[in-house]
This record gives structure tokens, C-alpha cells and sequence, in this order.
């Protein structure tokens, strides 16, 4: 896709999003989404991410794998069921709490999200947001740190604090998936911990 129409599908992603009153019909607008042309034509199911009535924590992770791109829910395969393990540890349950991904669509072979795929999907993001009013945000890796703050910030330097982010309080954590690459006992385990209790604190 040239820059010109994906940034004409991204203005179409946004307008779409802005139109949407309510969760459900963001959602549908999402379902039917095919601003990015590879990821429609590759995907089994879109993952809107969920979002229960009420929730005051929203998880941003970054994309969906093969698991949750076969089943349209977020964070189900290996790194869920760690994130499922930390927020019980972290005293919050996962149907208390937000999750959904910077990219609605799976990215073939699991790949990073392209740049271009990351600004025509951020108008469902941004309206999800709106529209939930989550209290804290806790971004899940560097493609959701992006998607929150832009490029150019280091995971390691902004975790284990709360930000002032849009109104909203904003808590920067590792990914689940770095967390298993790393093992029980590496950094991103403790750091991906400390900062989900850190982020129950601020409820
Ligand atoms: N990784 C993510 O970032 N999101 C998911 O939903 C699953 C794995």
C-alpha cells in the first residue's frame, strides 16, 4: 500500500472509530476492518480485545498470536495464562479488567506490527479508550509503550513508575512473552509483577 492510501485508510480507521457511540459497535466496526489489506486477507478472526462493564484497568498488549487470532479473544495462548497468573498474584482478575492489543489483526508468522499497520489500527485503540474510560493503562511491551507514548523511549527507563498520560494514570511493563523468554527468575518476570501491583495500587 502507497503512504498516500494508507494514510487515507487510517483517516477512514478514525472516522469509522469516532462514529462508533459504544463499545459493541467499535467492536463491529473492527470486524469488518480491512485498512490492512495483508493482515484482512491472513486472518482467521479479529480480536477486538474485551472490555467488562466497569473495568478501571485497561492492558494494552501488542498484537494477536496464532491462538487468539484462532479464537478472536486477547492474550489466551502461553502469555496469557502467565498474565492471567500475575494479575492473580497482583490481586486483580482478568474479568475485572480490560485487554486488548495495539493491532486488531494477527500479523502473518508473528511478526512486529509494520509501522503503517500500527497508525491505521490506532483509531480502534484510541476509541476503545475513550469510549472505557479506563482509570490506569499498563502498556505490555514496546510496541504498546509506542502506541502510548510514541517512539523513542526506553521500556526499561519508564516501568516501575506511574505517568500522567491524557488525564489517565499510565504504568509502562513488559511484555508476558518476554517474561517466559526470560524465565521465572529473569528481570522481566519480577519488573512485569512489581508493576501489575503498582498498578493495582493506583485503583
Ligand atoms: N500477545 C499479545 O500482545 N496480545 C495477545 O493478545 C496475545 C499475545
Amino acid at each position: 500500500m502507497s503512504r498516500v492510501s494508507a494514510d487515507a485508510a487510517a483517516h477512514a480507521v478514525s472516522a469509522a472509530a469516532a462514529a462508533a457511540r459504544d463499545l459493541p459497535s467499535v467492536g463491529g466496526g473492527i470486524a469488518g476492518c480491512l485498512a490492512c489489506p495483508e493482515l484482512a486477507s491472513t486472518r482467521q478472526r479479529v480480536v477486538p480485545g474485551v472490555f467488562p462493564a466497569g473495568a478501571r484497568l485497561l492492558l494494552v498488549g501488542e498484537a494477536p498470536g496464532a491462538q487468539e487470532d484462532a479464537v478472536g479473544t486477547p492474550f489466551v495462548g502461553r502469555g496469557g495464562q502467565l498474565l492471567d497468573t500475575v494479575l492473580d498474584q497482583a490481586g486483580l482478575h482478568r474479568g475485572q479488567v480490560a485487554v486488548a492489543n495495539v493491532l486488531k489483526c494477527r500479523p502473518p508468522r508473528n511478526r512486529a506490527p509494520a509501522p503503517a499497520e500500527m497508525r491505521r489500527c490506532r483509531g480502534w485503540l484510541d476509541r476503545q479508550v475513550a469510549l472505557a474510560d479506563p482509570e490506569v493503562v499498563v502498556t505490555l511491551g514496546g510496541t504498546a509503550l509506542t502506541w502510548a507514548l510514541g517512539r523513542g523511549h526506553r521500556l526499561a527507563d519508564m516501568r516501575g513508575r506511574a505517568h500522567e498520560w491524557n488525564g489517565r494514570l499510565l504504568v509502562v511493563t513488559y511484555h508476558p512473552s518476554a517474561a517466559l523468554r526470560f524465565g521465572p527468575n529473569g528481570a522481566p518476570m519480577a519488573a512485569l509483577r512489581a508493576d501489575l501491583a503498582l498498578a493495582r495500587s493506583l485503583l
